[in-house]
């Protein structure tokens, strides 16, 4: 039963149009996206716009909003910097149950809008979890959701080089690529990974 219900959930995204739900990045053959979940984190987030910024390319932000109330001037850093802030709920419960996933949604996009004066309007569930009601949700709400096609598993411990030989041999155009905000090994490699992306010939870009 619950294979079944796994295979059904993986048909139901895989036809879901690329207008709700963001798995890759389809229309553009030779640009990537650069996505950081989590956070903001104090030290590392930082560290993180800074490389990006050295480089010149742009990323996206899915924060938290119970940490962007404590750390705004981060948000802000990153807002001004011209990169993407975007929803990652407020409290990243393990699974935003019916009852909640609203508040969590609604509250993180408001505190969005208080920083930023603006919000894109997408949104990452924790975990990447999907559930019918919160699809229904964000549609109706004009919210998108976005998945990734990459994990650079820099929160599950991936080393430095192992990231970046990943991001070489597998990232390809169109690809939307998966890294933490609070995670140290993703600030001491970003800067390598978009080189890599930018010598391939992908370049990052932002959710239009
Ligand atoms: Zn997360």
């Amino acid at each position: 039963m619950k294979m079944i219900k796994k295979t059904i959930k993986k048909i139901v995204l895989n036809i879901l149009p690329l207008s709700l739900f963001l798995k890759t990045f389809k229309n553009c053959s030779n640009s990537i996206v650069l996505t950081f979940d989590d956070g903001p984190h104090p030290e590392i987030t930082p560290l993180i716009i800074n490389a990006l910024d050295e480089k010149k390319v742009k990323g996206v932000f899915f924060f938290q909003g119970n940490l962007m109330e404590k750390y705004p001037e981060i948000v802000l850093m990153a807002y001004k910097s011209g990169h993407q802030i975007t929803n990652h709920s407020y409290s990243h419960a393990r699974k935003l149950n019916f009852s909640n996933f609203k508040q969590e949604i609604s509250k993180t996009e408001k505190i969005i809008e208080n920083i930023c004066g603006r919000s894109f309007h997408l949104f990452r569930p924790p975990y990447g979890i999907v559930s019918l009601p919160l699809l229904l949700y964000c549609f109706s709400n004009g919210l998108k959701i976005v998945h990734w096609s990459f994990d650079s598993k820099d929160s599950l411990s991936a080393k430095r080089t192992e990231i970046a030989d990943n991001v070489r041999s597998t990232v390809k155009g169109g690809d939307i690529l998966l890294f933490h905000n609070d995670e140290k090994e993703c600030a001491s490699v970003i800067g390598e990974v978009v080189q890599i992306c930018l010598d391939k010939g992908y370049h990052p870009v932002l959710f239009s």
